[in-house]
């Protein structure tokens, strides 16, 4: 049996082993504090049933994700506390399972090939891979659509791509999108946490000197056709209270009014098609760790033409009524892509 990191978003420290237990921690690399990342894969083990043993607050509430391809995922639906244990059927000789549902870089294009679009290349990252990204549309106003400051928040993701969809499929006039789905591309493929990065992360980056280079483009673009509406899509800690739910975090006092306009077209669109969503959840500005920081939405949301920016947090595992999948996840984003055309076309001018 083979248990490794090496595939795109592998994450994972072998301990111990025995015939039938694995211990296990996951991989920080460069995040100061603690965090919950991890996805490994099993080579080898058909017909065992082993039990793997996490540190505290690495598994949600059914257990961990698990692939055999790294594009469908479903949850095991089991776990004792910090550990699960996998019966490997006689033809299983390669499983992936991981923290939450992984968005591979290829589904991206994958999607992209379907709906005939190009990928554009944002600039080279720090390792220098090629970092995507999509043109939509042209026109004066601007929008900004982002996931993954924070590499291993694959949920953001899901919604990104059902927002694209929705759009795609019935445009608004005179609009122009950046989309770059995976701002800290080389997070996403090395499997990094990503979050609290050292010296600071991806969406701590937006200041007069970026070390990254995806956010330098992100500020370049926003300065030659500015930023009027900005979404960058999240996920939140790893469970509990407001981390098992969808939502905003509101970044102006002044613009409170917008907030509850979106927000309250958003829980028309989210009603019936995904995740419940409430504007009670979203997180006020100025309010526990919610305080101005050089993250994309807030820097984008200080722009003169800005109308409205904002980081849109999506849990990781949800609650019993409201179980997170990937399909649920494309959902929302749809239900998102509607309440921000509803918002455009009620707005009189950006
Ligand atoms: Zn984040």
């Amino acid at each position: 049996m083979k248990i490794h990191n090496c595939f795109t978003g592998g994450n994972i420290r072998v301990i111990k082993t025995t015939d039938d237990e694995v211990f296990l921690e996951n991989e920080l690399r460069d995040t100061e504090g603690d965090w919950f990342y991890w996805a490994f894969c099993v080579e080898g083990a058909e017909n065992k049933k082993i039990t793997f043993h996490f540190q505290k607050n690495r598994l949600g509430y059914w257990g961990p994700a698990v692939s055999y391809d790294l594009k469908e995922w479903h949850w095991l639906d089991n776990c004792d506390g910090d550990s699960f244990t996998y019966r490997f059927g006689e033809t299983e000789n390669r499983v992936y399972f991981a923290h939450n549902m992984l968005y591979h870089p290829q589904r991206f294009s994958e999607f992209a090939t379907e709906y005939g679009l190009s990928i554009d290349e944002l600039c080279k990252s720090r390792r220098g891979r090629s970092v995507p990204c999509l043109h939509l549309g042209d026109g004066e106003t601007s929008i900004i659509l982002t996931a993954r400051h924070h590499a291993c928040e694959s949920t953001g993701s899901y919604v990104l791509e059902g927002v694209l969809r929705e759009w795609i499929a019935s445009p608004l006039p005179n609009t122009r999108i950046l989309c770059v789905p995976f701002a800290d591309y080389d997070g996403v493929v090395d499997g990094d946490q990503g979050k609290n990065r050292a010296p600071h992360d991806h969406n701590r980056d937006y200041t007069a000197a970026p070390i990254y280079p995806e956010v330098a483009e992100i500020l370049k673009h926003a300065e030659q056709y500015g930023c009027h509406l900005g979404f960058d899509f999240h996920s939140p800690w790893h469970k509990g209270r407001e981390n098992d739910t969808i939502f905003i975090v509101r970044n102006s006092i002044a613009k409170q009014s917008r907030f509850d306009r979106f927000a309250e077209g958003l829980q028309r669109e989210l009603s019936a098609a995904a995740i419940a969503y409430t504007k009670e959840n979203d997180h006020m500005p100025m309010t526990g760790w919610n305080q101005p920081s050089p993250t994309f939405s807030y820097t984008m949301s200080l722009r003169e033409e800005c109308n409205l920016a904002f980081t849109l947090e999506t849990a990781y595992f949800g609650t019993k009524e409201n179980k997170i999948s990937t399909d649920m996840l494309i959902r929302q984003g749809r239900g998102f892509a509607k309440a921000l055309r509803n918002y455009i076309e009620s707005t009189e001018s950006f």
